[in-house]
């Protein structure tokens, strides 16, 4: 057998490499644009055609490349920003990967002309998919200019894969909107055929916001400005009566970089929390100063994501500095802030231990009510949860408790397979044996309960869920800390067509731009669920969906989530649990069969249990 193993011709590793970095038309207009603000460019245009697919050019008045440059940097893992892997330490640029231009150069056609200053004549170079079609001298402006033509024309699969004009043009344009506030100093111009639809002159911060997003935002605009030994914050947040339902605009920018950071969204957000309807969405634009060497920037291969060394602390830093700008404005009734009216900035080190902060709300606070008396103990939310499945299965029959017989009847049980036609009934001191950690064996009136228990919760769970999603009830929903679970587009596409139900289901599942949702909150029923593993199973219930026929999207999720979180075989269960599992099984409408068809119980009565030992 001859050796196998070969390795890729650059183009094709160009071409796979180009996958992570460009998407779509906004991916390639991100790096071009960022690669001009690294070359010092005060000037950059942005010309479009078609969304991007037959032409994004981006035209700069930065230093330029020479000729051998301008050749080279095109190679992958070519970069002028950093040498040495300590610089990944120091990173100053918006780039330093080397590999924006390798994987636009592989599946597009390039031009580029470049000039520097000091040179009489620039140069020009022609690439497609990788391959160096030519390379001439040029007169051209100082600067650079690139023009990027049929994006993914040789990748039919990727080029069908991109969305409508409209939505990528609106990519484009956040894309834009991105740098243009982290670099509020640079003019910047977007055209999309012959319409102009930015031009942004030099200005200050607050002047760029309101270029961007209409001088309407102007009056809600509220200061924020923090400076501690670990993190320099300003920038600006909006007046609750702006706040949005969909799509506000809210940027976090570190060191000049856009960022996403759901965890210290949360800050933000947790800032507002009684003085807006947790549907509504304040707007925000967060500038943070740090030393680089407290961040890393390295951690995402398209780079939004930044890692802070002491996370906590800014979290902290964050929330008290947008909270206390919320009550310096008297935007916060002063109510509010009775427990924390002074807010105090805190200044740590990184080796303080720093707990976040807990914030309770009282569910049942009501503030039409003058007088709300402390031992009433009116329940706020009416999901399932808190519906009144009794906690102790004997307590559904306290009227029994007289009887002579100290055995309970079992409300609407149907005997299963004709096992029987007696009724179902548990002696009180009930005693539960598990088998196998696979069934619960329990001893009835007319023999044996055998109880699959997996398919039990499956079924217990199955009608919680439902019951949720249908009556849109406020779903009791456990908060914990935001994660980001990053998915394949296909996937995000599922995810993101059922999220309305999931989110009734009492999730707190967020598109997260990217191919990416962030996980804020679980249905409280799920003890302890890992968020990556529970988008992981419902997708996998989801992508049978559609062939489920007659079966609605509501069951579809319901049961996706029940599968996800049902108790598995080989879970060792302790009588309280077993005990539990069968109340609530027998409080189900129908506890005979699991939402998956398969039988949950069977009676082994007591003829079959003398036949065998005949
Ligand atoms: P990176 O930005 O990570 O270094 P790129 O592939 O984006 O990698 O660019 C490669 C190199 O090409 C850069 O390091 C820079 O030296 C040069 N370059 C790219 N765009 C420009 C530009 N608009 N002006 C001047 N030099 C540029
Ligand atoms: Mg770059």
């Amino acid at each position: 057998m001859p050796d196998i193993i070969a390795l890729l011709p650059d183009s094709v590793a160009n071409q796979i490499a180009a996958g992570e970095v460009i998407q779509r038309p906004a991916s390639v207009v991100k790096e071009l644009v960022e690669n001009a603000i690294d070359a010092g460019a005060t000037q950059i245009s942005v010309i479009i055609k078609d969304a991007g697919r037959t032409l994004i050019q981006v035209i700069d008045n930065g230093k330029g490349m020479s000729e051998t440059d301008a050749r080279m940097s095109f190679e992958r893992h070519a970069t002028s920003k950093i040498k040495r892997a300590e610089d990944l330490f120091d990173i100053h640029t918006m780039g330093f990967r080397g590999e924006a231009l390798a994987s636009i150069a592989a599946v597009a056609e390039v031009v580029l002309r470049t000039k520097r200053q000091e040179d009489e004549l620039g140069t020009e170079i022609n690439i497609a998919a990788s391959e160096v079609l030519g390379q001439t001298p040029v007169s051209c402006a100082t600067g650079t200019n690139f023009m990027v033509k049929n994006l993914f024309y040789n990748i039919p699969v990727r080029r069908k894969f991109l969305k409508t004009d409209n939505y990528e043009f609106k990519l484009i344009v956040f894309e834009l909107q991105k740098v243009a506030l982290a670099f509020p100093h640079i003019q910047f111009e977007l055209r999309n055929g012959n319409t102009e639809v930015l031009k942004l002159y030099t200005s200050p911060f607050r002047q760029r916001i309101i270029q961007l997003f209409g001088k309407n935002i102007n009056q809600s605009l509220v200061d924020v400005n923090c400076e501690t030994s670990i993190i320099k914050i300003t920038g600006y947040i909006t007046k609750p009566d702006v706040a949005k339902k969909s799509q506000p605009d809210q940027f976090f920018f570190v060191n000049n970089r856009y960022m996403r950071h759901p965890i210290l969204h949360k800050a933000i957000i947790k800032a507002y929390e009684k003085i807006l309807l947790p549907e509504l969405q304040p707007s925000y634009f967060i500038c943070f100063t740090i030393d680089p060497a407290n961040i890393d920037v390295n951690i995402h291969p398209v780079k939004t994501e930044i890692k802070f060394f002491d996370e906590q602390a800014v979290w902290q830093i964050l929330h008290a500095t947008v909270k206390e700008s919320l009550g310096k404005f008297s935007i916060v009734p002063s109510i509010d802030f009775e427990i924390d009216r002074s807010v105090e900035i805190p200044v740590l080190s990184r080796a303080t231990d720093v707990n976040l902060p807990q914030i309770d709300i009282d569910a049942t606070f009501d503030p039409f009510k003058p007088e709300q008396k402390k031992s009433v103990s009116v329940r706020a939310d009416f999901s399932s949860h808190s519906r009144s499945l009794p906690n102790n299965w004997q307590d559904l029959y306290s009227g029994f408790e007289n009887e002579p017989k100290t055995e309970l009847r079992i409300p609407n049980f149907e005997p299963v397979e004709n096992k029987g036609a007696d009724d179902v009934q548990v002696s009180k001191q009930q005693q539960f044996l598990q088998v196998k950690n696979k069934y619960i064996l329990t001893p009835s009136k007319s023999g044996l309960l055998l109880i699959d228990q997996r398919r039990a919760h499956l079924r217990i769970l199955f009608e919680q869920y439902l019951e949720n999603i249908e009556k849109s009830a406020n779903a009791v929903q456990k908060e914990i800390f935001p994660q980001v679970v990053e998915l394949s587009p296909a996937d995000h596409e599922l995810i993101m067509e059922y999220s309305a139900a999931i989110n009734q289901a009492g999730f707190d599942i967020q598109d997260f731009g990217q191919n990416s949702v962030v996980v804020n909150g679980f249905p409280a029923a799920l003890e302890q669920a890992n968020p990556q593993k529970l988008v992981d199973d419902l997708l996998a219930e989801l992508h049978h969906a559609p062939s489920q026929s007659g079966t609605s999207v509501k069951e579809t999720i319901a049961l996706a989530l029940s599968k996800a979180s049902a108790i598995p075989y080989g879970r060792a269960l302790g009588s309280e649990e077993m005990s539990d599992l069968i109340d609530k099984l027998f409080a189900c409408k129908n506890h005979n069969y699991c939402p998956e068809g398969k039988t949950i119980l069977t009676i082994i009565n007591i003829e079959e249990l003398e036949n065998k030992l005949k």
